[in-house]
């Protein structure tokens, strides 16, 4: 571990641990049950100086590398919910964009507040009829003047239904990959609705919204870029997505073995523990060691990313590895539990809904096979 964490990463990495303990362990059950956590945590999240981790200071972030990020993550999940990490990370699907195409105004009105835990922030790129296939999105936004009137609707969108900005995906020009822009759209503009919260299998903690826009008008100057730069800038943003889900599926999966491995020690069946029969053991094993391989080929493709490599394919590979690495570890977790893991109370169970979307978050694995085929050129 120590190659690629050194001293820095080990006290934000401890004290996001008592943020986790004191925060979130104690409510994060009737947050789940209640489908929603409380707008505080972002205030409180903010004031110790996560929510801004990796955003420049100027813009009131924390000074932080792709390190300090998998650290926060990976202390995050141990709070048992991977929509709760979802749902306040949302900004960090929704900011980079602003980051990387707007200008100095729009990254000080759009960035501070929603860092120091006042704004919330989302990403709106999918559509009812357009998930995979992102140039085919129909929103629509036509200029009028100092305006666009936006028409169109959004769904699974994470954060949506309390979102206070919105990078939003919108058809600015003809169709395919090229006509597409990025506005940032204020929820509080009118035309905007949320149609509904959608009920979902897991990430219950997490509000996902479908959302409409019926002649909003949004300001110019919410443009990011310009016109026509809008896929580009998504693209960007599903490198920095992609591996993060890889590094919650490698997380997830170890806190589903840990669970395992306490249960199975301590649960005793025809007069010994589960760990006493072999099989159990080597299930325990074959998790580990796919988790460990999982988690070590992510640290690696992070430190090359950083490094400013070009890592399309391995960020791909490693989602599409982590994810099934997850999907069977948290299936043999459920098995070792037998009934129990069946049952509510235990958090395999949880796990178990909550890792079902990583592998069709931020791209499916069969689009992630797709890009991989395409760079490995054959
Ligand atoms: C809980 C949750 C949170 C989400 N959060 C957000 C968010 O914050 N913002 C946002 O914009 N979106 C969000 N999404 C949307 C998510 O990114 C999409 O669901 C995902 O990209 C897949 O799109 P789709 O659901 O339209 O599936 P489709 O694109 O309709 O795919 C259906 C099936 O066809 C397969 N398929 C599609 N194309 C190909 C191909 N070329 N080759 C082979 N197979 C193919 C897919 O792999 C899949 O199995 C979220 C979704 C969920 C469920």
């Amino acid at each position: 571990m120590d190659s690629y964490f050194d001293e820095s990463h080990h006290i934000m990495r401890e004290s996001m641990k008592r943020f986790v303990q004191k925060e979130i362990l104690p409510y994060v059950d009737a947050w789940e049950d209640q489908e929603l956590f409380p707008r505080e945590l972002y205030k409180k999240m903010a004031d110790a100086g996560f929510l801004g981790l990796g955003y420049p200071e100027e813009l009131g972030g924390t000074p932080g590398d792709a390190f300090h990020m998998i650290a926060f993550t990976e202390e995050l999940i141990r709070g048992g919910s991977v929509g709760l990490v979802a749902g306040l990370g949302s900004h960090g699907i929704g900011l980079p964009p602003v980051l990387a195409l707007g200008t100095d105004a729009q990254k000080r009105r759009f960035i501070p507040p929603v860092l120091t835990g006042e704004k919330i922030a989302a990403l709106a790129i999918t559509e009812p009829d357009a998930g995979s296939d992102v140039a085919r999105i129909r929103t629509r936004a036509v200029r009028e003047g100092d305006h666009y009137v936006v028409n169109g609707s959004k769904t699974f969108i994470t954060s949506g239904c309390r979102a206070d900005i919105l990078t939003t995906a919108v058809r600015t020009g003809g169709e395919g990959h090229a006509g597409i822009s990025l506005l940032v759209i204020e929820t509080d503009t009118p035309g905007f609705t949320v149609s509904r919260k959608l009920r979902k299998m897991g990430w219950n903690a997490s509000d996902t919204g479908e959302l409409a826009f019926e002649d909003c008008r949004v300001p110019v100057e919410n443009l990011l870029g310009q016109e026509g730069m809008g896929f580009y800038g998504i693209m960007e943003n599903f490198q920095r997505e992609r591996l993060s889900l890889a590094v919650m599926a490698h997380q997830v999966a170890q806190l589903a073995y840990e669970e395992s491995v306490k249960y199975a020690q301590a649960r005793q069946v025809f007069g010994r523990p589960v760990t006493g029969f072999q099989v159990t053991r080597h299930k325990l094993v074959d998790m580990a060691t796919k988790i460990t391989v999982a988690r070590e080929f992510n640290y690696r493709v992070a430190a090359r990313m950083q490094a400013g490599e070009n890592v399309i394919t391995e960020v791909s590979m490693a989602k599409n590895f982590a994810c099934e690495v997850c999907d069977q570890v948290v299936y043999d977790a459920v098995q070792i539990h037998g009934g129990y893991g069946y049952a509510r109370e235990y958090l395999v169970e949880r796990l178990y809904r909550d890792a079902r979307i990583l592998s069709i978050g931020g791209g499916t694995t069969e689009i992630m096979k797709e890009i991989i085929s395409k760079m490995l050129k054959f």
